[in-house]
């Protein structure tokens, strides 16, 4: 870790932004259906992206691994904004049991998606099991949530905490919140009956295999006593980020899978944990050989229906390697021993 903290500094906070899409945007598509678990069931589930004016943070400074600001539109308008909603739902219907409303920022940042906007989405979602939106702790106040709830009882604020580890927060991701800010917003949206879910990043710039696997899993612990969910995320290569820099200069690696499913099983006990590893398989996602991803990408989704360890039956000669790599690569000054 002080290696890797000291060649922080060597870098700027985030690069200039690029024209990266969001992480989530795959194929340039607005919306998509998928399955999710609600209560302990499988249900289907609908995804979101609102184009807003993008997140505040991104704005000022920006987390070192974050290219979302990259589809945001200076200009959005709160008609705009609620038509895209209205238009994915006369498209798609809304039968589902989970819609989850992405802005790449955060939904309850009264400037970037104005009061009328959100009262509005959420009323028409009234009847949905589950609304998720996004917000960075300091939205999350008893006034904005009391607002939520007189429009819509069933939202869960997913906030993206990425770790329980304030240094690594700061140092690595230049997240701008603490530990304490993510306890804080927890405690008032459970006090006014939304439920929260807690994003962890596995494998943030400067740590080492190693230091990822243990942070996830110790901010897993930290975490769920304030998180009805976490969601594991499995950090990749955004254009325009810091982390990109530091990719091209084979700086950084994106997380193994074996990482992931290391995490998964060990904190399963303690928690319901869910992730959907975006970009997995490519250089510029989480992967491993290249011969066996295909296959852990598949048992980590299953997983995260399942909540059953049973799910991880794959094995592959590169984890040997990736035991490996755990072990030595903190004599590698924080470079990545494997490609
Ligand atoms: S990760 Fe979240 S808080 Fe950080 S810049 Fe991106 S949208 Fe903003
Ligand atoms: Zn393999």
């Amino acid at each position: 870790m002080k290696t890797a903290r000291a060649s922080r500094r060597r870098y700027p906070r985030q690069a200039a932004s690029g024209t990266t899409r969001h992480r989530t945007r795959a194929n340039d598509r607005l919306a998509w259906t998928g399955l999710d678990l609600l209560n302990g069931e499988i249900v289907p589930s609908l995804t979101v992206l609102l184009t807003t004016k993008g997140c505040y943070w991104a704005r000022r400074d920006g987390c070192t691994m974050c290219g979302y600001i990259a589809d945001a539109n200076p200009d959005a308008q709160s008609a705009d904004i609620q038509k895209q909603l209205f238009e994915v739902l006369a498209q798609y219907g809304t039968a589902f049991k989970i819609v989850k409303l992405f802005t790449s920022g955060s939904f309850l940042d009264q400037e970037e998606l104005p009061i009328d906007a959100r009262d509005a989405i959420l009323s028409a979602l009234a009847d949905t099991p589950k609304v998720i939106v996004e917000s960075r702790p300091e939205f999350v106040t008893s006034e904005i949530c009391g607002d939520v709830v007189r429009s819509n009882r069933h939202v869960e604020i997913a906030i993206g905490l990425e770790t329980s580890n304030d240094d690594i927060r700061d140092s690595c991701i230049n997240k701008g919140f603490t530990f304490r800010d993510f306890v804080r917003a927890s405690k008032v949206a459970h006090s006014d009956g939304l439920t929260v879910k807690a994003y962890l990043l596995l494998k943030p710039p400067f740590l080492t295999e190693v230091e990822a696997l243990e942070d996830a899993i110790q901010s897993t612990h930290d975490a769920a006593p304030y998180a009805d969910t976490i969601s594991l995320n499995l950090c990749n290569v955004q254009k325009g980020t810091l982390v990109e820099a530091l990719w091209k200069k084979r700086l950084y690696r994106p997380p193994w899978l074996w990482t992931a499913v290391e995490v998964l099983k060990r904190v399963k006990p303690i928690a319901t944990i869910i992730c959907d590893p975006v970009g997995a398989g490519t250089a510029r996602g989480p992967h491993n050989c290249g011969k066996c991803d295909r296959q852990v990408i598949l048992e980590i989704k299953e997983f995260s229906l399942s909540q059953d360890s049973a799910s991880f039956t794959a094995t592959c000669a590169d984890q040997l390697l990736w035991k490996y790599v755990l072990e030595f690569e903190k004599f590698s000054y924080g470079a990545p021993l494997v490609p």
